[in-house]
Parts: structure tokens; sequence; C-alpha cells
């Protein structure tokens, strides 16, 4: 008989992406997004939000998933996000799921070369822990008691995945309706409530990445050499005034103020509206 065929080596369109949005950031975050990394990886990115935008829509159609999660900051509308993205990754069929935030720059190449490394066999959850301690969870017990339970958590403003194998499993505690409840059980947000459910309900393990970025750290003290190499980046506001990774043009800080679309352009020269090089 034939000899079973090697598994196909990892390709980005194994990837489910998910980014998570608002009605509001549509235009301030999201297009920023579409016009650089999302270009690169259309097929197997879904855009999740809480309003209908037929701008929008027409520019994304099925990738476009209007939830019925309400538009606010909460725990609960957070998490109703969240469980919207597993769901639809669980559904898809596909190898791996990324979340990202919608201020974080994805690298492809990058993301591919990290999933790529990681044995098939194995569950993986990796992200950039949020805190460099684990954090501390009361977990509701019969007859009234709680159980103090501890584990990590990559921070989801950094962006983090998982792969099939793992997510199947988390599956009772995160499919449906379940993840929002798991959530309000040790009342976390969503992004704490994934780390609990891998490390406090199956054993597993965050595996801590540095090449996943929030805008909660220094994003300057990234060298220009090693912004390639990083899977995530992202920019925001941190005491008054923009933190942003450094990178010189091509593209102005006024031009560009988060610096994605210089960044992008390192990445991708041949993108048309990156100012082209002329050969001599
Ligand atoms: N977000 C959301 N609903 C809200 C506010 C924010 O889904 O009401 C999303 C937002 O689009 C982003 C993430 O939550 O993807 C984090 O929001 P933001 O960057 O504004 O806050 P941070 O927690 O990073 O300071
Ligand atoms: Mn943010």
């Amino acid at each position: 008989p034939p000899s079973p065929r090697p598994p196909s080596e990892l390709q980005l369109h194994d990837v489910f992406i998910a980014v998570k949005t608002t009605r509001a950031f549509h235009r301030s975050r999201l297009e920023l997004l579409l016009d650089t990394w999302v270009s690169r990886t259309r097929e197997q990115t879904f855009i999740f939000t809480d309003g209908l935008d037929e701008v929008l829509q027409e520019r994304l159609g099925s990738h476009l998933v209007v939830t019925n999660c309400s538009a606010e900051h909460s725990h609960p509308a957070l998490s109703c996000k969240m469980a919207a993205e597993l769901d639809a990754f669980l559904a898809s069929g596909l190898r791996w799921f990324c979340h990202v935030d919608d201020d974080n720059y994805l690298n492809p190449r990058a993301l591919l070369k990290l999933l790529k490394a990681f044995p098939r066999a194995q569950d993986v959850y990796v992200g950039r822990p949020s805190l460099n301690r684990p954090i501390h969870a009361s977990e509701p017990q019969p007859r009234n008691r709680t159980r103090l339970v501890q584990f990590w958590f990559a921070t989801g403003g950094a962006g983090f995945c998982i792969n099939r194998k793992l997510a199947l499993k988390m599956a009772p505690w995160a499919s449906g309706p379940r993840f929002m409840d798991t959530s309000a059980l040790i009342r976390l947000p969503d992004d704490c409530t994934v780390g609990y459910i891998v490390e406090c309900k199956l054993g597993g393990h965050l595996r801590p990445s540095p090449l996943f970025h929030s805008h909660l750290e220094t994003l300057q003290l990234l060298g220009a050499a090693q912004l390639p190499e990083q899977v995530t980046l992202s920019y925001g506001i941190f005491e008054g005034k923009l933190n942003v990774i450094k990178l010189h043009g091509p593209f102005s800080p006024e031009e560009d103020p988060s610096r994605f679309r210089s960044l992008h352009c390192l990445l991708y020269p041949e993108t048309p509206w990156c100012p082209q090089l002329v050969a001599r």
C-alpha cells in the first residue's frame, strides 16, 4: 500500500486571522490595516465588529463579521467578540487561530516562520505574557466555596495564536455561549479567559514569545534591523505621547503617525503606493 503522505508544510492560507474592532474605529484604525498588512492576508483574515458599515461591507464582503456583541469596552462585550472569533475559527477547519487588535500590524512572513517551527503533535498557545508573573483568579466552587487559581495569559493587545489541536480541547469552555460563561465565572477579560482555559482547565502552558508587541511596551526600543522579524507591532498613546516604532521614512510622522505605512513599504517595497526606488 502507498505510504501516507506527510502533512503538507504550513502555508499562510492554513492560518485564520481574527481582527477585533468596533464601529467607531472602522475609519480611524481599520482602513490603515486594510491598506497595509491585510492586503497580504485577505483570504484568511476576518474582521469582527459590532456595527453595520456599508462601505466596509462593500470592501470586505463575507470577511466582515458583524457580531451581535455590544459596542462597549466591558468584559462581556469583549468576550462576546472573542467567542465569535473562536467559533468562526472552529467552523473554518483551518490549522491555526491568530487574534489581533485593530491597532496591531501583523507581519505575515514572520508569523508563518514562527508557526512552522512548532511540532504538529503538540498543543500550542503562543503570545506575549501580559505580566511578569501569573495572574490570580478565584474560581467559584460548589457550596459557595472558591478556589484560588494562577495562570499565565497572552495579552490580547499584542496578538496570540492557538493551534487547532488545542482549540478543539478548549471547546467545552470556549465554544458558543460557553466562552462568555467562563469569562463571567472568573470575572476577567477575554484574553485572561483564554489563558485560564488553556492553563487551568486543560493543564496546558502559554509559550512566551518576544515577537508579539502591544503599545503597553516602549516600542521605540526595537531596533530597525529587528522590525522585519517581529510577528506583531502596535501603536498608541502613552502619557500623552505617541508610542510608536522608530523607523525613518519613507513617510513622515505627520503622514504616517502609526508608522505602519512606512513599515509596510519596508516589508513590501513593491506595493503600488510605496515610493518606488528608481533603478540607476
Ligand atoms: N474595542 C472594542 N470595543 C470597544 C472598544 C475597543 O471591541 O468598545 C476593541 C478595539 O477595537 C481594539 C481592542 O478592543 O481591537 C482594544 O481597544 P483599545 O486599543 O482602544 O484599548 P486598549 O485596551 O489597547 O487600551
Ligand atoms: Mn490598543
